[in-house]
């Protein structure tokens, strides 16, 4: 089965249900949510007969639900602690983030690495493993870090970076790697040569720990450093190469999730983009139709 949805909304009444809800109407087979808003740290209680729900709902239709992702926000920074405060509280955030994932009983949870906002990357870096080793000690949820587009200070737009952090953390059952393909190309990586990145990171790390893919056109040339997400074959990648990797053998039961711009910042594009990779074709209309319907 091809695993392939978006990010979905996650509100405090519906929780995962909803979220469920949405991505079936795009027709996907798995989901992404932020536990609250991705900018702040409001958070619900998990209303846990939701989760269970949800569970027999997936169930009935044949889906998986250990391969649901679930978004930190990105206001978590393990990468600076030139402000201890700002530092520990990303960490403890972070330990509450993981428990609301055990609660939900999904277990790959997305982070961006952080960013080290003028201490250099080595010293970013050594925060970064300190903070996972202390969060990941007793935890049941994989850590995927998320390989960025080198925007500002961000830390992990290079293999060789993630393979550092991975290195660094003691619970290796407990951390694994989201590629973005929008944040690739940014970061410069030649998806055209996507074989050759794959054998790189399984050399350099092993290929295993990739558990999450993010499908996102850019709105930027190759190494750009921008990290602007575009549209499913409206951005620079382009629809080929794209269907490429979400159809790549070795990438086969990993959930693959878009995270594509709303059309005119109100429709959602994902029941249209879905469609297209299933049907392996281009829709150059797309835009025009999901504005009329
Ligand atoms: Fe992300
Ligand atoms: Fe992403
Ligand atoms: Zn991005």
């Amino acid at each position: 089965m091809l695993y392939i949805g978006s990010h979905v909304g996650f509100n405090k009444n519906s929780q995962i249900l909803g979220s469920l809800e949405e991505a079936l109407s795009y027709g996907a087979t798995t989901f992404m949510f932020y536990t609250g808003a991705p900018q702040n740290t409001v958070r619900s209680k998990i209303d846990l007969e939701k989760v269970k729900k949800t569970k027999e709902k997936m169930q009935e239709l044949n889906l998986d639900y250990t391969k649901l992702i679930v978004h930190a926000p990105y206001i978590i920074n393990l990468a600076n602690n030139q402000e201890e405060e700002k530092y520990q509280f990303s960490i403890s955030f972070l330990k509450q983030e993981i428990k609301r994932c055990e609660q939900l009983e999904v277990y790959n949870l997305v982070l961006h690495p952080g960013s080290h906002v003028g201490l250099g990357k080595e010293k970013g870096i050594h925060n970064i493993i300190q903070a996972l080793n202390q969060v990941l000690k007793d935890s049941k949820v994989t850590i995927l870090l998320e390989t960025m587009a080198g925007k500002g200070t961000e830390i992990g737009s290079t293999i060789e970076e993630i393979q550092e952090i991975i290195q660094g953390v003691e619970n290796k059952d407990c951390i694994g790697i989201c590629l973005d393909t929008c944040h690739l190309n940014d970061a410069g990586y030649d998806l055209s040569k996507f074989d050759d990145l794959l054998d790189e990171i399984d050399r350099k790390i092993g290929l295993h720990y990739v558990k999450c893919i993010h499908i996102n056109d850019s709105k930027n040339p190759i190494q750009a450093h921008k990290d602007r997400h575009e549209n499913i074959g409206f951005g620079t990648i382009g629809f080929d190469l794209l269907l490429k990797i979400i159809y790549h053998k070795k990438l086969e039961n990993i959930p693959k999730i878009l995270e594509t711009p709303y059309v005119d910042r109100i429709f959602p594009p994902y029941k249209y983009e879905i469609d297209m990779i299933r049907k392996k074709k281009m829709n150059f209309n797309l835009i025009d139709q999901i504005k009329n319907s």
